[in-house]
């Protein structure tokens, strides 16, 4: 059986228990109860507050967690970084009042930072040479300036509305965030074997979220070039149409180059081009 620790309630629960989900483990009982076992794969999930995860795979009461990146750095705990999840996606950030005349970390010199991240923010100012003094403060910190108890604020920003509403701009990214899965470092052979299968499915879900299912029509005459712009998984299926002259093309094409393609699909005169989203995908 593996252990898995995922958030009780926040920001990471939701899409958490959807990734569970769509790597086809089923699981009965919500976040009322500390704990619930999986009815068709041997995965015992816990929630936690987030900020307890690092430490509990460290200790092996769980041996994976999903945490954000920011909270596994934070910890510092001696646990391996398994996979990037690409959900919960955030920074951490220094921000100072709106009317601070802001060129370069240079002016965060003298300054006093109001933080929950203290530990990473020690290592940046370290790293840059600043010599500024760190406030902890477990939560609330952008109002930290606003009641005069800091000067700046080094804390996560998503869309910065609420430094914005704060009075608040952000001055340095330290930290580019996403939720990550960790790893407990002395996994039994068997929870390894789990963990691989676990990341197999993982893996499945995420190339499938970067993929579209393509189907176009094309005059045999474009269909050399038409196969150069959509290589797919080997090649594209081509099939004749009860046109003569024309085929149907499928193929797979990733989402980072899909404007790209269909422009160029166009070009070699494509016709009704469906794209379909794709469920699961096992290169
Ligand atoms: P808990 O009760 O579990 O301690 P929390 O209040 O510390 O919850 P949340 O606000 O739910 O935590 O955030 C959890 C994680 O979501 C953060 O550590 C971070 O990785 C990620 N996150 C993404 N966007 C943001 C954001 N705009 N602000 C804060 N966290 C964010
Ligand atoms: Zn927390």
């Amino acid at each position: 059986m593996l252990k898995i620790a995922i958030q009780k309630s926040g920001r990471l629960y939701e899409d958490s228990m959807k990734l569970l989900k769509e790597c086809g483990i089923q699981l009965n009982n919500g976040n009322k109860q500390l704990k619930t076992v999986a009815e068709n794969f041997p995965l015992e999930v816990f929630f936690l507050r987030d900020d307890d995860i690092p430490q509990y795979v460290f200790d092996s009461v769980a041996d994976i967690g999903i945490v954000g990146e920011n909270v596994l750095l934070e910890k510092n705990k001696d646990i391996n970084l398994v996979h990037r999840l690409g959900f919960g996606k955030c920074r951490l950030s220094i921000a100072v009042p709106k009317n601070f005349k802001y060129k370069s970390s240079e002016d965060l010199q003298g300054l006093k930072i109001a933080t929950s991240y203290a530990g990473i923010l020690k290592k940046y100012l370290k790293k840059n040479k600043i010599d500024a003094e760190i406030h902890e403060i477990s939560g609330s910190v952008e109002i930290a300036p606003g009641i005069g108890l800091a000067d700046a604020i080094c804390d996560l920003v998503s869309s910065g509305s609420t430094l914005f509403t704060n009075n608040l701009k952000e001055a340095e990214v330290i930290l580019k965030s996403e939720a990550v899965l960790a790893a407990n470092k002395n996994l039994s052979a068997e929870k390894k074997q789990l963990l691989e299968k676990l990341l197999m499915r993982i893996n499945a879900v995420r190339t499938a979220k970067n993929n579209k299912y393509i189907i176009l029509n094309a005059p045999n005459s474009q269909l050399k070039n038409i196969e150069a712009v959509l290589p797919g998984m080997k090649s594209p299926t081509v099939t004749p149409l009860a046109t003569e002259g024309w085929s149907s093309v499928q193929s797979v094409v990733n989402e980072n180059d899909f404007w790209e393609v269909i422009e160029k699909l166009k070009k070699f005169q494509a016709e009704g081009i469906l794209v379909l989203p794709i469920e699961k995908m096992i290169v």
